[in-house]
């Protein structure tokens, strides 16, 4: 059997929020419970929306937490050469194409029903253009027709995804002459011999993507699992409309790593409400398939 081998892959795009930190502590844990590796990868491409010192602060904040790892920081702004040899292989093999769509463009031509899974789903209005050089375009990849991607996601089950339907064709390399996620992500993980990523549900349709990705460059993909995310008692995804849950507010409150812990590992149904804990005592007899399937629900603890 191959040694586990994942990632923590923090967005530096502001300080981690609880909900990200219990995605990590499961990652950490279903790994390091079966012998596992772990790196850690700062996906730090959004420029625009990175904040200064954030990712030496997730890192902090993940090691306050008593999660460690093997290998990294790997930074995928360092890799932007390794991105474009891929994009490139992509266009020989004409599984992209070049779009010159605005966003605007895009809003205009879908019609509400097709906004589906995952925003909106792009009607290919440039998969037949004759585009030899523009000012601004992306790439964007051509789903083949009839696309059904099946995959058995190890928390989640089996996932059967209509890719021209509920996804369309995707952008693979931005309009800013950057690497998009989905390509990024999809060439890291292969390269950093990760052969397993656990993360957040809202993630699951880009898994599809990332399935196609992964084929086009003839890479084997790694084995996914998706947890639910957590929500407010309003139903929708935890935000800074539910107040400060970033993890850095409740270190400010004073609260100590164990009592976090507890937290977040309750939420799971690991442990009960208000134990104390370490990552280390959580290992212990960590099994991914005790983690109970229901979307945590936020409520403000009491300080
Ligand atoms: N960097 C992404 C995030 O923080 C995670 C991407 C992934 O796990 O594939 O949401």
């Amino acid at each position: 059997m191959m040694k586990p081998r994942g990632r923590l892959a923090p967005s530096p795009t502001g300080v981690l929020h609880l909900g990200n930190a219990r995605s990590f502590l499961l990652a950490w844990l279903d790994l390091r419970s079966r012998g596992g590796e772990v790196v850690l990868r700062v996906e730090d491409l959004d420029g625009p929306r990175n904040k200064p010192h954030a990712a030496e602060e997730a890192m902090a904040d993940l090691k306050w937490l008593g999660l460690d790892w093997d290998e990294g920081p790997f930074f995928q702004r360092d890799r932007i050469d390794v991105y474009r040899e891929a994009l490139q292989h992509l266009c020989a093999k004409e599984w992209v194409y070049p779009c010159i769509c605005s966003r605007k463009d895009v809003e205009e031509a879908t019609s509400a029903p097709h906004e589906n899974m995952d925003g909106l789903v792009y009607p290919g209005t440039c998969r037949s253009r004759e585009i030899v050089e523009a000012e601004e375009m992306c790439w964007r990849f051509r789903i083949p027709n009839d696309c059904l991607i099946e995959f058995q996601d190890r928390f989640a089950g089996p996932q059967s995804i209509q890719v021209n339907e509920q996804l369309g064709d995707f952008v693979v390399w931005n309009r800013n002459d950057d690497p998009a996620y989905q390509l990024a992500v999809v060439v890291d993980d292969h390269a950093q011999g990760v052969n397993e990523v656990l993360r957040g549900a809202d993630l699951l349709p880009s898994t599809a993507r990332q399935l196609l990705l992964h084929e086009a460059l003839g890479l084997g993909p790694p084995q996914y699992a998706h947890v639910p995310l957590v929500r407010g008692a309003d139903g929708r995804r935890l935000a800074k409309r539910h107040g400060d849950t970033t993890l850095r507010f409740f270190r400010e409150q004073g609260w100590s790593s164990e009592r976090m812990l507890g937290f977040l590992a309750s939420w799971s149904g690991l442990v009960s409400e208000g134990t104390e804990t370490t990552a280390s005592e959580l290992l212990k007899d960590f099994e991914l398939k005790k983690v109970v399937p229901d979307e945590p629900v936020w409520s403000e603890p009491t300080r």
